[in-house]
């Protein structure tokens, strides 16, 4: 009786709000969640997960020592994973960023790549600022759904982005020439020492964001570094 009241109440919260697809914006399908299965067919997987020496892992050589790099997707301007990343950085769609680490998980699961082996997930910090008009940090989510699936705990309080003010805008502006090394803080330097950090963002453009993160990281005694992201820009 429940679950057809339940389903009664879900095809009528269906009616009145239909879920849409976060790709192409068409309505889902009752067993579609996040994409039609036109979207899904057509992700734009970049395969990195499968061999380490990836372009993702290039374009970090002699910037940062990694131990592992990937990424889930690959974006492209205008692109059905544009669409994606709008809806899950200014949509609210966290659900949607616990899907997608879920999905490269169950796909790094599936390697013998050494991500499995990380002892902790950071995502990367979002600036306070940005935290208060938005209410989330996009990262977390994608932390937790990869978290959920690798069996690898996850934590938004060892890496953080230190409180703006007049020389944060500052360096932002030198971020233009990939300068920003300064403005991520390790909160708690011994909670990762000896310990393989997989640091998480959504959109990997230039990779100057995660290698200041990742310096800070590895300010930590014995520290070793893999980053993974939702998408990675390709130009
Ligand atoms: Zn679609």
């Amino acid at each position: 009786m429940l679950a057809i009241v339940n389903s009664y109440i879900n095809s009528l919260a269906n009616a009145l709000y239909p879920k849409i697809c976060i790709g192409c914006g068409n309505t889902l399908l009752s067993k579609e969640e996040y994409l039609c299965i036109g979207c899904e067919m057509d992700l734009p997987l970049s395969n990195y997960w499968q061999n380490s020496d990836n372009r993702l892992a290039r374009r970090f050589t002699g910037r940062v020592p990694l131990e592992n790099v990937t990424s889930l997707l690959l974006f492209k301007k205008g692109s059905m994973v544009q669409e994606i990343v709008h809806h899950i950085k200014y949509r609210g769609r966290k659900d949607a960023a616990v899907y997608f680490g879920q999905m490269l998980g169950n796909k790094i699961k599936k390697t013998d790549s050494t991500i499995q082996k990380a002892d902790l997930i950071i995502p990367v910090p979002l600036h306070a600022n940005r935290l208060k008009t938005r209410g989330y940090n996009q990262c977390d989510y994608f932390a937790q759904g990869l978290a959920e699936s690798l069996q690898i705990p996850w934590s938004a309080k060892v890496l953080i982005r230190p409180a703006d003010n007049i020389s944060q805008t500052k360096k932002r502006k030198l971020d233009r020439w990939g300068n920003v090394a300064e403005i991520f803080d390790l909160a708690d330097t011994s909670a990762i020492e000896n310990n393989h950090i997989l640091l998480v963002d959504d959109v990997i453009t230039t990779g100057a964001t995660a290698e200041a993160c990742i310096t800070s990281l590895l300010q930590a005694k014995n520290v070793k570094v893999s980053f993974a992201a939702i998408a990675t820009a390709i130009y």
